[in-house]
């Protein structure tokens, strides 16, 4: 099968993207990094990383790519920084999907917000309590060193390869999250700091106002700077505007 539109995901919105093009009968592989075992797809996908800029550009040109949607997530930004740079190497357009962030968010001025892991993990251990982690999977180490003695609960949908202390508690979980859902967590384990990511949207926004009903800490990090001139859209229907 000739490959048409190729869609980064590791997303809703890959996912969404790749449905929506498939169900108007046009061609289109989504791509995923294969860190998810079970992942949640329809329709082809391929799994793997590509091998940086270079890799990516020779499957652009190989497969016949004619265009590529970036949905992969807002942290992914190794791949969204490749993605700028294959595309723009082999002359194939490039539309990224990014879902809107929580800064404008209602309670963003009551967080504490930092740029990186390592400042979160240095902010999180100033404060008192229970901390609910939830910085994913491949970052949930990073927290180590510096919560060691602390309560933490931290949520990933996959276990981290490495460690943890044995007090801390792994809760393995993947979104959407309800309201409901995260105010018995924060109660069952008292929490009152939460570490996250501005990763936006709703699936996991009940968190945040769970925290704030409880009066918990937040310590939000900043998403990465996007490649500079890319064409960016914040919802699906967009991003098929672009390339259907
Ligand atoms: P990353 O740091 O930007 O990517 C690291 C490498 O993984 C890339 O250089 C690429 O390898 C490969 N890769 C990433 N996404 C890929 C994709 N969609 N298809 C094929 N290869 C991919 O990304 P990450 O933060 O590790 O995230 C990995 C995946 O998980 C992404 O697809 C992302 O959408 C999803 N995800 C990430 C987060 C997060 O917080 N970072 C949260 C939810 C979901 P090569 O250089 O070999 O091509």
């Amino acid at each position: 099968m000739e490959i048409v539109i190729l869609v980064l995901g590791g997303t809703a919105e890959g996912r969404a993207v790749a449905q929506a093009l498939a169900d108007r009968g046009m061609l289109a592989m989504l791509s995923l990094a294969g860190r998810t075992s079970q992942p949640l797809t329809a329709g082809p996908v391929r799994s793997g990383g590509f091998g940086g800029i270079e890799g990516l550009a020779t499957y652009l040109r190989t497969e016949g790519v004619t265009s590529v949607v970036d949905a992969t997530h807002p942290f992914a930004e190794s791949m969204s920084h490749n993605a700028a740079q294959a595309c723009a190497q082999v002359g194939v357009p490039l539309v990224r999907l990014t879902r809107p962030g929580w800064s404008e968010h209602p309670l963003a001025n009551s967080w504490l917000w930092v740029e990186d892991h390592a400042q979160a993990a240095a902010a999180a251990s100033e404060l008192i309590g229970p901390v609910l982690l939830s910085v994913g999977r491949q970052h949930t180490l990073d927290y180590v060193p510096h919560l060691e003695d602390r309560h933490v609960v931290a949520r990933v949908a996959e276990r981290p390869s490495g460690m943890l202390p044995s007090r801390w508690v792994l809760l393995f979980s993947r979104g959407p999250f309800t309201l409901t859902g995260e105010r018995e967590l924060f109660s069952q384990h008292a929490i009152s700091v939460l570490v996250t990511k501005d990763s936006g949207g709703e699936l996991t926004e009940a968190k945040l106002r769970a925290a704030d009903e409880r009066n918990a800490y937040v310590v939000m990090i900043r998403r990465p700077e996007m490649p500079e001139g890319l064409t960016q859209v914040s919802n699906v229907e967009d991003a098929l505007a672009r390339v259907v």
